[in-house]
């Protein structure tokens, strides 16, 4: 796979297209009807995007936050930024994570190794770009999420199973996912979805799943017009 020209394609993807990879990869995929999708798809990105107009307000910003507000709003949110060298799993490379009790964790070294990667592919659409900012914004997001219970991704539900009068219902994990690159996107004031990052920054660790990440992501965005068949 030629890195440079899959990113550049990636690049020119909408949020609309990432949010059906998301879809796509959700647990329970198969049980969101096919009719829904682009609802649930077009009211996480207004999740996602809500949400950031009002923490650049909290903020006093119309657009351009930088790292030290970013800071900033996740203090005045109570949450805990801690710093860790790095943490590799096989399969995953992580550059930050969020734990529900409100602390998040940024990988320094795999940061700094993914932001030395985005300038030595000398693309135009990353110059400027820091990677530690798209991490704590997004697990920012996950803190939003965890707090306010009636937001879109938390209230929607998908119906799994019936038993008489009752009916076993379960939230999507992909909405969370969605909503928080749309959040990324409008508050650092990024030209393209956060997520064209994880093929970027899988690829030095792992080139074939970087590949088949890039696959996955570009064929679910033709999904739209696909008809799964699944019981509802
Ligand atoms: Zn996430």
């Amino acid at each position: 796979m030629d890195i440079k020209k899959a990113i550049k394609h990636l690049i020119q993807l909408k949020d609309e297209d990432f949010a059906r990879y998301h879809i796509y990869n959700d647990p329970i995929e198969g049980r969101i009807p096919s009719y829904l999708r682009e609802d649930i798809i077009r009211e996480a990105l207004i999740c996602g995007n809500e949400e950031a107009t009002y923490a650049m307000e909290k903020l006093g910003m119309v657009k351009g936050i930088g790292w030290a507000d970013l800071v900033e709003l996740a203090q005045s949110l109570g949450i805990q930024i801690q710093f860790k060298k790095c943490d590799n799993s096989l399969q995953y490379v992580y550059f930050g994570s969020y734990e529900d009790s409100g602390v998040i964790t940024l990988y320094e070294e795999t940061i700094s190794k993914g932001e030395a990667l985005a300038q030595e592919y000398n693309i135009e659409e990353f110059k400027g770009i820091s990677l530690r900012e798209v991490v704590l914004a997004h697990e920012i997001f996950h803190h939003i999420e965890a707090r306010k219970k009636d937001l879109f991704i938390n209230s929607f539900r998908i119906n799994l199973w019936k038993l008489g009068p009752y009916t076993h219902r379960s939230r999507l994990i992909c909405t969370g996912e969605i909503s928080g690159m749309a959040f990324t996107k409008r508050l650092l004031n990024l030209q393209f979805c956060p997520n064209v990052l994880d093929v970027l920054l899988l690829y030095p660790y792992n080139e074939i799943l970087a590949e088949q990440l890039y696959k996955e992501i570009t064929m679910s965005s033709h999904q739209k017009y696909i008809l799964k068949s699944h019981y509802l």
